[in-house]
């Protein structure tokens, strides 16, 4: 990748920014965060997506630094104390280790629920949990250009290694797919699938397209990219290729759609960002956004709506807002379900129909995705109003169905069913283990 640099802990006090500004103390919080969290930022994030003079406050920072609140203090103390005391790498490594395992490092059931099979072949890169539609993890995906503070999929960034997803066989895709004609559509994910070379990452599209699956009717490519790393569409050696790759999709009669994450409108800013827009559309893509809503970077109805605003003029779609995930520092960004949905509704009323084919704020958890459509009363009773927007049984989609209102509630898992019910509807196939969550702290 052209002119790309990258920073972890190893380097980051070389970032000319970074070395300028922070204090001993920001640089040794970044460290302790940095050491149990996973961290990487590159020359781009740093000199043309944060503003560094308000570097403290600036979303895109909290984006990519590592924060000392994202730990619990008592995790913060005890890594500190070690690196303190002058303590190894192995011995950081194990105390780091025991943290993790406290930070549910798995949410919805990832690991057990949603690995399918081929006859004996278990498919370890494929999850397949929403009847249309299969995530696949390639192998040489499982980076990214730069790494979210708040990434559900940090386990795989800190060498947690027996818990990653990842293949490289597309022969046992097409396999299953023929074998699940139900399913419509194929997300490749990771990390990130635009971290791969144009030569590997068309070898997958290729095989897909050239065995002629009938019901294959969607290729989708999640990706941070147009944010993280645009230069990937635009002047990396190879973007040409990779340009000519998604036209082959098309050509083929496959839709070929980008799921980008966006998490704020300062991401949007860059010439580069809109170049790489541009040429993706070009090549008969679609790039639907998505985001999770996070406190410290994006709870604020006013960059939603700017965000929304300034991708519709790209001509990109708005697809989802999600809720923060009850994993890593779920208590330093999570936003409470109901603050969620205010903020949702006050945006969703700021934009034309234009922008308002984006739903939610929807929970991933593990029965289905979860959107809350807000607080209400029904029969005397305060309630939350929910439905399935997508559905381990599909069966349970487009159902409203009623939680206790509760205002500190930041997960599904926190919520009792409304009107004195044991459990929720869907509870009888998929009965949710309830646990203590992390209280969101006081918003700002
Ligand atoms: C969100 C998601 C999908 C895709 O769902 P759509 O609503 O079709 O975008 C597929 N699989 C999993 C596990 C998901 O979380
Ligand atoms: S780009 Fe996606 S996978 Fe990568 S760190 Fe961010 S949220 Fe996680």
């Amino acid at each position: 990748m052209k002119g790309y640099q990258a920073y972890t802990l190893r380097n980051f006090r070389e970032i000319p920014q970074v070395s300028q500004r922070l204090s001993e103390e920001e640089l040794f919080d970044i460290e302790v965060v940095g050491n149990i969290l996973p961290f990487k930022v590159n020359n781009y994030v740093a000199d043309q997506l944060i503003d560094w003079e308000n570097y403290r406050e600036d979303p895109i920072f909290v984006l990519t630094f590592p924060q000392k609140g994202m730990l619990q203090p008592r995790h913060y103390e005890e890594m500190a104390q070690a690196i303190r005391s002058g303590a190894r790498k192995p011995e950081l490594r194990l105390i780091a280790r025991k943290i993790r395992l406290e930070l549910n490092p798995h949410p919805a059931g990832q690991l057990a629920h949603n690995v399918p099979s081929v006859g004996d072949v278990r498919l370890t890169g494929v999850q397949h949990k929403y009847r249309e539609t299969m995530l696949f993890f390639p192998s040489q995906g499982q980076t990214c250009h730069a790494y979210c503070t708040f990434c559900f999929r940090w386990p795989q960034f800190v060498g947690m290694n027996e818990l990653k997803f990842a293949m490289r066989d597309t022969e046992l895709i097409i396999k299953y797919l023929r074998a699940n004609p139900r399913v419509t559509d194929v997300l490749f994910t990771g990390g990130d699938p635009l971290i791969m070379k144009a030569k590997i990452l068309s070898s997958y599209l290729d095989a897909l397209v050239e065995a002629r699956i009938p019901n294959l009717k969607t290729i989708r490519l999640g990706t941070k990219a147009l944010s993280y790393w645009p230069q990937r569409f635009v002047t990396d050696e190879d973007a040409d290729a990779l340009l000519a790759s998604f036209e082959r999709v098309k050509k083929a009669g496959i839709h070929l759609a980008f799921m980008a994450h966006f998490n704020h409108p300062q991401e949007l800013r860059t010439e580069m960002a809109a170049e790489a827009i541009r040429r993706i559309r070009n090549s008969g893509a679609i790039i639907r956004t998505q985001s999770p809503i996070m406190r410290n970077i994006n709870d604020n109805a006013g960059v939603w709506a700017e965000m929304w605003q300034k991708q519709v003029e790209l001509g990109c779609v708005p697809y989802y807002m999600f809720i923060a995930r009850d994993t890593g520092a779920q208590h330093y960004f999570a936003v409470e379900l109901e603050r969620a949905w205010r903020i949702f509704r006050q945006a969703y009323q700021r934009v034309s129909g234009i922008a308002r084919t984006v739903r939610g704020p929807s929970m991933s958890a593990g029965p289905g995705k979860v959107q809350v459509l807000g607080v209400s009363e029904v029969a005397g009773e305060k309630v939350f109003v929910l439905q399935f927007l997508q559905g381990r049984n599909p069966d349970w989609v487009s159902r409203p169905f009623f939680a206790q209102y509760d205002p500190r509630a930041i997960w599904l898992d926190g919520l009792r069913p409304a009107f004195g019910r044991k459990e929720f509807f869907f509870e009888r196939e998929y009965p949710l283990a309830r646990r203590q969550q992390p209280v969101a702290e006081p918003a700002m």
